[in-house]
């Protein structure tokens, strides 16, 4: 029996960005999304499931850390925390799914990105490292177990909004969201020994996973994803981080630089964009 913890985003009283076509809030949308994902677990006799709701009034920071320390206390196997998008630009659209970079954080983000992509038919926005100091990266760090935050579309786009304005098209979300989980439940480490020594190697080995992390969400987004396993992408990222230390030859080097600058230019956008998240509305 694996253990999953659904985190919805934002709070009662901060509720985060709004739909443009019923109003409701991240944190409305998403209490009833949870109840959803609940439901469709019932299929998934292995999975066990509980929602968590992020406490108003702590400060963003104790706030986060207070929810990931009820989802350790229960024993989550893995984490994934709910949230919409939502930009100035009415043409952003798409999904994506944020990951600490840690190898089963990485494999669960693929394999929920690929299955929320399937079932909305976005555009796939792909799966995007953050480290603690990012916006949203408290919520992929503070749990010891393995985290994802899912964006599965922009309530401020049209094209996103129509994908997910009837009940079926959420019910089809709640089922690739668990379709996803239960299918990355083997990447997940198996007991709390190994958790932790993965929360160890997140701090001391930041740097390290950070580039890991970039490589393997460039291969997942650019080259591998359709067909490729999120075990293939994380595989990859592995074999090429184990061989860093020793990289002394310039192909090796000009292919990471090369993956760093197509990333380089998103992730300025993107860390505008978690301040209008977080800030913005509420
Ligand atoms: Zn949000």
């Amino acid at each position: 029996m694996k253990r999953l913890a659904i985190v919805v985003g934002h709070n009662s009283v901060k509720q985060g960005a709004v739909r443009k076509d019923t109003g409701e809030t991240e944190f409305v949308w998403n209490s009833d999304l949870a109840k959803m994902i609940e439901e469709e677990a019932q299929d998934y006799p292995e999975l066990e499931i509980k929602t968590f709701f992020r406490l108003p009034g702590l400060g963003y920071t104790r706030e986060i850390r207070r929810v990931y320390e009820e989802t350790d206390r229960w024993g989550a196997n893995a984490t994934v925390e709910l949230h919409f998008n939502s930009s100035a630009s009415r043409n952003a659209t798409g999904t994506e799914t944020l990951t600490s970079g840690t190898p089963a954080s990485m494999a669960l983000a693929i394999a929920v990105n690929q299955e929320m992509v399937a079932a909305l038919g976005l555009k796939d926005r792909g799966v995007k490292t953050r480290s603690a100091s990012d916006r949203g990266g408290a919520s992929l760090m503070s749990g010891r177990a393995p985290a994802a935050l899912i964006e599965p579309f922009f309530g401020s786009s049209e094209e996103g909004l129509k994908a997910t304005d009837s009940s079926q098209e959420k019910r089809a979300l709640a089922e690739a969201i668990v379709r996803g989980v239960a299918s990355s439940m083997g990447a997940m480490p198996r007991t709390d020994a190994q958790m932790i020594e993965s929360r160890t190697l997140r701090r001391t080995k930041s740097q390290r996973q950070k580039i890991m992390g970039a490589i393997a969400s460039a291969a997942a987004t650019v080259g591998l994803s359709g067909d490729a396993t999120a075990l293939e992408a994380i595989g990859l990222a592995e074999q090429i981080s184990a061989a860093l230390p020793y990289l002394k030859w310039i192909a090796p080097i000009a292919l990471i630089g090369i993956l760093y600058a197509l990333r380089i230019d998103a992730d300025a956008i993107e860390e505008a964009r978690w301040d209008d998240h977080e800030n913005g509305l509420r």
